[in-house]
């Protein structure tokens, strides 16, 4: 209102000043304010500017200063105006309206433009990034992919590793297939022995000479293999430049890896891998080279143990079969005591378990080696060497015989050369014989006899071309040991033997020459008693009786110790007839009468009625049955002795029951045993040898039967006699050897 007041204030006061030169345009100026009324605030501004141009037009222009009158000019001429004025404003408002709009609409637009271009360069950032995502993706997808490959690689590799054994047949797999996975040019494998030295155990596409500088001072190798740790070059010119040592080696490849090869923490070698182009090694390159090394590493050390289980599994089954063998030889040995025999079977034992040839000698009493035994894998060598050394012993020795004679000590001979053969040849038909064995190896243990040597035992190899370890050393004395213990037993058993022999020949002869004068005194004591050649008188004749009585016992005596060395000697022969053994049992205990009746002891013989008849050895039946029933009366004080007999169809047992003093059960066994009493000489009350019982079972036995003794101490004995009815056939030889 006030902006319209001002504006028509202002056109009238235009109007007024130029009315007097341009009296025409009275409105104009009012039509050109309303329009900018119009143009500036649009109808409303341009209605109250209209009402106001009217009215100044109406009361300053037309009306000249007064009110003007109603009057239909004026109604005309404020219809014109204002319905112009009003019709220009609403043009003016409506094209300002549209122009504001299409402005508006143009700015809208334009935002919108802003909007989308910035959409634009969004989608634009986005699409890059998208791409850089896409990029990235293929990228991890290539990488997945080549883990995947590596992994089905590492895997195929892993299986191999674990189908080999054998440290060489790893390292070949390390350098041929792991390096075609790791794509490198050349491959070694270094291991550590256990004396702490390197060695190249397998190599491919590098140079032996240029590596094995490697392995001593300070390289990557022997870093590695100290620290554990891998070390990469990138750049072959730099570790050349670092280890001048490897100048040469790294000269042949771009970039190089020492990776180290680690099992329960030790490092047990390192894998060395030349790779053609250099630059330096990814993140996942390394990591897979890392764990192929750790895969090795474990398939070496299984090959380690699985060769070490091995080696213990060979050295348990040697020591397996040297003991078996020594088993058997030992048993061998022992088979006779004929030992030439033995010592030919134990040298043939050798043969070819141990040795091509075995030779076998033992010293004489003079010291000088004989031939016991030679043998040898081929009968034609076999045959040479029996020949010569038949009449030149010991010519077969070519390994230090003299020092095995003189220490007792073995000697080996591992490689055995013609000059040694010159050495040894007494002359060239010597060396000639010495070559034709084609000897290769050879071994001297000496044949222990008596705490000396006594003789050797000489295995050699030839065509086989076999040499000795320690073991079969260790194995071969301990056969001489054991051979010379078997020579040992035999001799003191010939020895024994011959005493034996020498003893039951001295004590037939004594027996023999004491019975002769003593059959003369039993003669002539019966005849004085007969009264020839006149009758004695008390008290001469009762010191007769008695002289005949100790005759009587010395006689036993004297054949139980004939009894005993034709036994001893197998001279004891069987002489076999129909017989009765109730009368002879009957004509026994009858002859014991007088000493049991003298001890005052009840004699009982209980026998069937009919007679049984045996068909035996009438003599030595009567001489146990006489030897049993003077033990009984000569061990009991009190009470009696009992006989009594039964019979079945196949045999008959007799017991001799007595009341006597009773043999220690610890002593039943030992009665049998010759010389053998319960008691001992400095306190013995009973007289005899000792050999009775010993007697009396051998010569059951020769019956083929048996006699058995039961017993309590104090309260008496039972011996009883098994025997056959019928002596079988075969038993009834005229000379029976003592069992
Ligand atoms: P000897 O009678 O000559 O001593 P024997 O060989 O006949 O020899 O007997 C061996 C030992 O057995 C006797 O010394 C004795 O100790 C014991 N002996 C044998 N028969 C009897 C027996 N009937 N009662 C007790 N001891 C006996």
């Amino acid at each position: 209102m006030p902006l319209s007041l001002l504006a028509v204030a202002l056109a009238l006061l235009v109007t007024l000043l130029v009315q007097p030169w341009i009296p025409h345009t009275q409105f104009l100026l009012f039509y050109v304010t309303v329009a900018a009324a119009a143009a500036v605030g649009g109808l409303p501004l341009a209605v109250p500017t209209i009402v106001l141009s009217v009215l100044a037009v109406e009361l300053f222009i037309t009306g000249g200063g007064g009110i003007p009158v109603l009057s239909a000019e004026l109604i005309a001429r404020s219809t014109m105006l204002g319905g112009v004025s009003l019709a220009v404003a609403a043009l003016i408002d409506s094209i300002w309206r549209a122009r504001a709009e299409s402005e508006q609409a143009a700015s809208s637009l334009s935002e919108q433009a802003v909007e989308l271009e910035l959409r634009v360069n969004e989608s634009e950032a986005m699409a890059s990034e998208l791409e850089d995502v896409n990029q990235q993706l293929a990228e991890q997808t290539d990488a997945a992919r080549r883990g995947v490959a590596r992994a089905e690689r590492l895997q195929r590799l892993t299986a191999l590793l674990l189908e080999t054994s054998g440290e060489a047949p790893v390292g070949s797999i390390i350098v041929n297939d792991v390096r075609v996975v790791v794509e490198a040019v050349g491959a070694a494998v270094v291991l550590r022995r256990p004396d702490e030295s390197l060695e190249i155990v397998a190599l491919e596409h590098l140079s032996r000479s240029l590596l094995e500088p490697l392995t001593v001072g300070e390289t990557p190798v022997t870093r590695v293999i100290r620290s554990g740790e891998a070390l990469w070059f990138a750049d072959a010119d730099g570790l050349a430049h670092e280890y001048p040592s490897f100048a040469g080696l790294a000269a042949e490849q771009g970039a190089w890896v020492v990776l180290p090869l680690t099992a329960d923490m030790r490092t047990l070698g390192v894998v060395l891998l030349g790779f053609e182009e250099g630059g330096e090694f990814r993140p996942e390159d390394r990591s897979f080279m890392m764990m192929l090394a750790h895969e090795c590493a474990q398939a070496l050390e299984r090959a380690r143990l699985y060769e070490m289980s091995m080696r213990a599994r060979i050295r348990a089954e040697f020591a397996e079969r040297r003991l078996a063998f020594l088993a058997d030889a030992s048993a061998r040995l022992a088979e006779s005591l004929d030992y030439h025999a033995s010592l030919e079977r134990l040298a043939r034992m050798c043969v070819p378990e141990l040795a091509d040839c075995a030779v076998v000698h033992l010293l004489d009493d003079n010291g000088a080696p004989r031939l016991v035994a030679a043998v040898h894998d081929e009968p034609r060598l076999a045959a040479l060497c029996r020949a010569l050394e038949q009449t030149h012993p010991t010519s077969f020795a070519v390994a230090d015989l003299a020092g095995v004679l003189a220490s007792g000590a073995p000697s080996r001979l591992d490689e055995i050369t013609d000059e040694r053969l010159h050495e040894r040849a007494r002359d060239d038909e010597h060396l000639d014989w010495l070559r034709s064995f084609d000897l290769h190896s050879q071994v001297i243990a000496p044949i222990v006899i008596d705490g000396a040597v006594g003789g050797t035992i000489i295995l050699a190899c030839g065509a086989s071309a076999r040499t000795f370890g320690k073991g079969d050393v260790t194995l071969l004395v301990e056969l001489g040991r054991r051979a010379g213990h078997a020579v040992q037993n035999a001799r003191l058993y010939e020895a024994a033997q011959f005493a034996s022999e020498a003893k039951s020949d001295f004590l037939a002869v004594i027996s023999h020459e004491l019975r002769t004068p003593l059959n003369a005194i039993i003669g002539y004591t019966d005849l004085l008693l007969l009264g020839i050649p006149l009758d004695l008188a008390e008290p001469t004749r009762h010191q007769v009786e008695r002289i005949r009585n100790a005759s009587d016992g010395l006689l036993q005596l004297v054949e139980e110790v004939l009894s005993f060395s034709r036994i001893e000697a197998g001279k004891e022969d069987l002489r076999v007839s129909p017989l009765d053994l109730s009368e002879l049992l009957r004509a026994c205990v009858s002859m014991i009468e007088p000493m049991a009746a003298e001890k005052s002891l009840e004699l009982g013989l209980d026998l069937p009625d009919a007679p049984i008849q045996l068909v035996s050895d009438e003599r030595k039946i009567r001489q146990i049955v006489t030897n049993l029933l003077s033990n009984a009366v000569k061990f009991t004080e009190d009470g009696g002795i009992y006989v009594s007999a039964t019979a079945d169809d196949a045999s008959i047992r007799v017991d001799f029951r007595d009341t006597g003093i009773g043999i220690p059960t610890e002593h039943l066994e030992h009665i049998f045993d010759p010389f053998w009493q319960v008691e001992h000489a400095s306190t013995r009350r009973f007289g005899g040898t000792g050999l009775g019982l010993g007697v009396a079972r051998k010569l059951a036995r020769m019956l083929d039967g048996q006699l058995e003794v039961r017993s309590e101490l104090g309260t008496g004995s039972v011996f009883t006699l098994l025997l056959p009815i019928r002596l079988p056939l075969s038993q009834r030889a005229p000379v029976i050897r003592s069992a």
